[in-house]
C-alpha cells in the first residue's frame, strides 16, 4: 500500500515536534515575502577552512511560497566546496537565489534538467568555493507545497557525493527486488493466467513507480523527461492505484469474503474511493494537492486497520495465505511505530529507518511472492485430490466406471492398428446380494475390498481393474490373447474361492463368475467389447456360477437368431 503517504501522514501529525530542529550552525530567518535584491549585493571572496554539515528543517505551504534567508554561522573554510541540498521526499518547489550572482532558479525533483551528476533524491545546487557568512541565501519552498517537512543543508560537496551514491545503491537494491517480484509473478501469470496476479502485479508495480516518482529517480530514465511536466501527479495516482490493488490482492489472495465475509465487505469497498482519488488527482480545479494526502492517508488508515483485523481472523480461521500476508507486514508496522515514536521524540531520522520503508516493502513483495508459490501448490494438491476423486471408487481404491472405459477407449485406439489383442473380463460376485442380507453391508463393503486385492494379486503392470457396477468390476488386459484371459480369469476365480473374509466371529466364503471377450476384427467398439463380456459372464452364472465363460461369436450369433 502507499505506505509513504501513510508515513507523511504520521510525519504530519507529528510535525509541530520535529520540523524546527534547525542547526545552530546555520541561521534560518523567514522572510514575509520574496526578497527584493537590489544590485550590488553579491559579495563573495574565498577564505578559512571547515566542514561541519548545517541543518534546518523547514516548511513548503501548499497555496504560496514560504521563503527563507540562510546564513551560515561562519565563514566556509572546507577544501570541497559547499553544495545547498534540499532533501525529504520533495515534490515542493524550490526556488533559490544563490550567491555570487542571485540569479533566480527554479527547480522540483521532477525536472529532467537538474543536475545530472546527482542523484534526484534531493534538489541540489553548487555553492562559491569561499561561502560566507555575511552572503545570504535565500529559498523559497512551496507552491505545490508538502506535508512532509524539507530538510536543508549545506553540506561539502564531497561528502555529500559519498552519500548520495550509498543512497543510489540502497535505493536500487530495494527497488530491483521489488521489480523482480513483479517480473515472477508476471511469468506466472503468463502460464497460469490466474487473476490474482495481476492484481499484485499492479499492486507492486504502481508500488515501484510510486517510490520512482517521489524519489524523482523515474524522470532521470531516458525518456522519462516528458514525464516532467505532470511532476508529482503520477506518483499520487501510483499510490491510490497501489492501495486500490492492495485491497483487490488480499481479498483474493487471503480469500477473505470466506473467511470473513463482513469485515471484507467493508474492505472491498475501500476499493472505489482510491480508485476515485487515482482519478481525481489529475482534475487541479478540485484543489486535491490541498486535501487528498490527508483523505489517502485516513483512508489507509482504515483499509490497514480492516486488512490487517480480518487478515488475522482468516489465519486463526485456518487460512495459511492471510499467515503469509500478516507476517509480511510485520516490519511495516513496526517501521511505522518506530517512525512515530522518532517524530513524537523529535530525534533525527536514521538511515536504517529512512531506508526501512523501501527495505520493508521489498521484503513484503518476496514473502508474499512466496506465499503466491505457496498458494499455487495448494491449488495444484487440490485439483490432484479433485482429479483422484474423479477417477477412483472410495471403497475399493480401483478405477471408478468412467475411469476404466476410458482408459479402455485409449488402450483401443492405441492397439486399433496393430496386432496386439485387447481382452476384456466381466466380474460379478456369485449370491452378493445373500452375504448383504445375512452378514449386514459392512460385511459386503470387506467382501467387495478382498475381492479386489484378489483380482490385482492375478494382474500384470500394464492391466486395469474399475468397479464397474455394485459388485462387478471391468479388467482389462493389455496384449492379452484369448488363451492369456481365460488363464488370467481362472486364476482369479480360484483365487476368490479361496478367500475368507472376516466378519464378526465368522469368515466368509465367497465366489465369482468371469465373462471373457477378446477383441477381433468382428467387435465394432469398446461398448461391444464390455457388452460381450458382460454376455459371457451371464452364460457363466446360468452355467453354475464359480467359473469362466468365452464370448464366442457363433454362440451369440446363434443366440441373437434363436
Ligand atoms: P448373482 O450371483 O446372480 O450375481 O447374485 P447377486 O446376489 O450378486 O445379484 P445382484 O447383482 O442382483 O446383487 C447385487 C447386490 O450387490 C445388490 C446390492 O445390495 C449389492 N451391492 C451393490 N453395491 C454394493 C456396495 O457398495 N456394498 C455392498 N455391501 N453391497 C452392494
Ligand atoms: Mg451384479
Ligand atoms: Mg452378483
Amino acid at each position: 500500500m502507499g505506505w509513504r503517504w501513510f508515513q507523511k501522514g504520521m510525519l504530519f501529525l507529528c510535525m509541530p515536534c520535529a520540523a524546527w530542529a534547525g542547526d545552530a550552525a546555520v541561521r534560518v530567518t523567514p522572510l514575509p515575502s520574496a526578497p527584493v535584491l537590489a544590485a550590488g549585493h553579491v559579495a563573495a571572496s574565498a577564505s578559512g577552512a571547515s566542514s561541519v554539515a548545517l541543518r534546518a528543517w523547514l516548511h513548503a505551504p501548499h497555496t504560496r511560497t514560504a521563503w527563507y534567508e540562510l546564513r551560515l554561522a561562519e565563514d566556509w573554510r572546507a577544501a570541497s566546496r559547499p553544495l545547498l541540498s534540499v532533501h525529504g521526499n520533495v515534490r515542493a518547489r524550490v526556488t533559490a537565489y544563490l550567491p555570487p550572482d542571485y540569479r533566480p532558479r527554479s527547480d522540483t525533483v521532477f525536472d529532467a534538467t537538474l543536475d545530472p551528476t546527482f542523484s534526484h533524491d534531493s534538489v541540489v545546487y553548487a555553492l562559491p568555493a569561499g561561502l560566507r557568512a555575511t552572503q545570504p541565501i535565500y529559498l523559497g519552498l512551496g507552491d505545490p507545497g508538502q506535508t512532509q517537512p524539507i530538510r536543508v543543508a549545506i553540506t561539502d560537496l564531497a561528502g555529500y557525493r559519498a552519500g548520495d551514491l550509498q543512497h543510489i545503491r540502497v535505493s536500487t537494491f530495494f527497488t530491483s527486488v521489488q521489480f523482480s517480484m513483479v517480473l515472477v509473478i508476471l511469468c506466472f501469470w503468463v502460464v497460469l493466467r490466474d487473476r490474482m496476479f495481476v492484481y499484485f502485479i499492479i499492486y507492486v508495480g504502481a508500488q515501484v513507480v510510486y517510490g520512482m516518482t517521489a524519489s524523482g529517480e523515474l524522470f532521470a530514465l531516458p525518456g522519462a523527461a516528458l514525464l516532467s511536466p505532470l511532476g508529482y501527479h503520477p506518483g499520487q495516482c501510483m499510490a491510490a492505484l497501489a492501495a486500490a490493488f492492495s485491497i483487490w490482492f488480499i481479498l483474493a489472495f487471503a480469500d477473505l469474503r470466506r473467511y470473513t465475509p463482513r469485515l471484507a465487505k467493508w474492505l472491498a469497498a475501500l476499493r472505489w474511493p482510491f480508485l476515485a482519488l487515482a482519478l481525481i488527482v489529475w482534475l487541479p480545479p478540485l484543489r486535491p494537492d490541498v486535501w487528498l494526502p490527508n483523505t489517502v492517508n485516513l483512508l489507509l488508515v482504515m483499509s490497514t486497520f480492516l486488512a490487517l483485523a480480518s487478515s488475522w481472523l482468516a489465519w486463526r480461521r485456518g487460512n495459511r495465505q492471510a499467515g503469509f500476508f500478516l507476517l509480511s507486514w510485520v516490519p511495516l508496522l513496526a517501521l511505522t511505530m518506530a517512525r512515530v515514536v522518532q517524530l513524537i521524540a523529535g530525534l533525527p531520522l536514521p538511515a536504517w529507518l529512512e531506508y526501512g520503508f523501501p527495505g520493508s516493502m521489498a521484503y513484503a513483495a518476496v514473502i508474499i511472492t512466496v506465499g503466491l508459490a505457496d498458494r499455487t501448490l495448494q491449488v495444484r494438491r487440490e485439483r490432484d485430490a479433485a482429479t483422484h476423486m474423479a477417477q477412483f471408487d472410495p471403497l475399493t481404491g480401483v478405477f471408478n466406471r468412467r475411469a476404466i472405459m476410458e482408459r479402455l477407449r485409449n488402450a483401443w485406439q492405441a492397439t486399433m492398428a496393430g496386432p496386439e489383442p485387447l481382452a476384456v473380463l466381466f466380474l460379478d460376485i456369485d449370491r452378493f446380494k445373500q452375504i448383504n442380507d445375512s452378514r449386514g453391508h459392512a460385511a459386503g463393503d470387506a467382501c467387495l475390498a478382498a475381492v479386489v486385492e484378489a483380482i490385482r494379486a492375478e494382474l500384470g503392470e500394464a492391466d486395469r481393474v474399475g468397479r464397474y457396477g455394485g459388485e462387478e468390476f471391468l479388467i482389462m488386459l493389455k496384449d492379452g490373447s484369448a488363451r492369456m484371459a481365460v488363464r488370467v480369469a481362472e486364476r482369479i476365480v480360484a483365487r476368490a474361492a479361496t478367500l475368507r473374509v472376516a466378519a464378526g466371529d465368522d469368515l466368509i466364503a465367497l465366489t465369482v463368475s468371469i465373462g471373457v471377450a477378446v477383441r477381433d476384427a468382428g467387435v465394432a467398439s469398446v461398448a461391444a467389447l464390455v457388452e460381450y463380456a458382460d454376455a459371457a459372464q451371464y452364460r457363466a452364472k446360468s452355467e453354475g456360477r464359480n467359473r469362466v465363460a468365452v464370448w464366442q461369436r457363433e454362440a451369440f450369433v446363434a443366440a441373437t437368431v434363436r
